[in-house]
């Protein structure tokens, strides 16, 4: 069980210099494939040299900078909210918010597939915490009904990060308004690639409500690192005051956030790239149809491949590695015991004859 590190020789991409070793991954977060795009680094460079390295401060002291405010008003107007916050990561970002939003006499519902970053915030945010089974409206439901304790939060991942399945957002919202909720949506897998233009799981479904806090990770799709929460006014204001990871640490160099305004126009702009992206999808899940394991029900870029056992799961990533081909195993307990997988995920940046090459060589395994 225990872990190691990989060491990367080059920038993200589909074609890494692993450990020393050439190989095509299919491992990263980086959808659309702008984690080394020209016009970012560019971005980045020309960020730094106007801003310099670093922010200096937190952004309450003297951190904050015209770049972070510019991209936070684009990403407000991209979101379609009336504000937005910058975090540093998306782990800080769900911290910071759960925290500052709940408190020891609210109550939290959390589906129990939530990704770690919410599952640790809503414990250190004291509340209350109900989880419900993945997925289970019903339960949910009956949940809310039951008398809850102060302010009501919901929190979900959009998009289940080592499942790919998307949250029932619109039942959610619906929950929310019967019981006087709020919902906090966190799209570190949706944003840049579902929705139109990119704008995320809310843009997906339609959805627009006040008691939506949407959050973003910037470090996947949009391909640079950090995270944004879109919301209210007053809620931002509430975790500018309160959300503790956001107040006491140093502010991300305000050159990152120059890169950010760049990948923000590159994903409004990138149809392309997101149909790219859903042409693997389907030539995957074509062409891994017929094999011992079973590709779990996702539309999204994450493909994940049950296969159950730890052991044999690792040697299955063991055996791929073998031809050249990066796909990590994820076991518990990252997942539920008994269901440890391949999680294969996709990008735009992926070839037809490269998905071709991971789906024969996983026949070839199967036989
Ligand atoms: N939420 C989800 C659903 C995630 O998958 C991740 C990243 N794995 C995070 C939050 C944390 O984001 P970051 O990597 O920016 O800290």
């Amino acid at each position: 069980m225990l872990r190691r590190r990989r060491t990367l020789a080059g920038p993200q991409s589909p074609h890494c210099v692993v450990d020393g070793t050439p190989c095509l991954a299919f491992c990263s977060n980086d959808y659309l494939g702008l984690a080394n795009h020209p016009q970012l680094v560019s971005a980045l460079q020309q960020g730094a040299g106007r801003w310099g390295v670093g922010a200096g401060a937190a952004h309450l002291v003297s951190g904050h900078f015209a770049a972070h405010q510019q991209f936070e008003a684009e990403f407000a107007a991209f979101a379609a909210k009336p504000a937005a916050l910058l975090f540093s990561t998306g782990y800080m970002a769900n911290l910071g918010a759960v925290q500052a939003l709940a408190g020891k006499n609210d109550t939290i519902f959390a589906d129990k597939l939530n990704h770690a970053s919410l599952n640790d915030a809503m414990l250190l945010s004291r509340a209350e915490v109900k989880r419900y089974r993945h997925g289970d409206m019903a339960q949910l439901a009956r949940l809310l009904e039951t008398a809850a304790r102060g302010r009501k939060l919901i929190i979900t991942d959009a998009v289940f990060s080592m499942d790919g399945d998307v949250a029932s957002l619109p039942e959610l919202l619906a929950l929310c308004e019967r019981h006087d909720a709020w919902l906090l949506v966190d799209d570190a897998h949706g944003f840049g690639v579902l929705g139109e233009q990119g704008r995320g799981a809310l843009a997906h479904f339609g959805l627009q409500s006040p008691r939506i806090i949407y959050m973003a990770t910037l470090g996947k799709a949009a391909g640079v690192s950090g995270a944004i929460v879109a919301a209210e006014q007053v809620v931002i204001d509430t975790l500018v005051n309160h959300a503790r990871s956001y107040v006491y640490t140093t502010a991300a160099p305000p050159a990152l956030a120059c890169a950010l305004s760049r990948s923000l126009e590159l994903i409004a702009q990138g149809d392309a790239l997101r149909a790219r992206l859903q042409q693997s999808i389907a030539q995957l899940r074509r062409g891994l149809s017929g094999l011992p394991w079973k590709l779990m029900p996702s539309s999204t870029a994450i493909q994940p491949l049950l296969v159950g056992d730890n052991q044999q799961a690792l040697q299955l990533s063991e055996a791929l590695r073998a031809r050249g081909i990066w796909v990590p195993a994820i076991r518990p307990p990252t997942v539920p015991p008994g269901t440890a997988r391949l999680r294969i995920t996709l990008s735009a940046a992926h070839s037809e004859a490269e998905v071709a090459q991971l789906t024969e060589a996983l026949h070839e395994l199967a036989h």
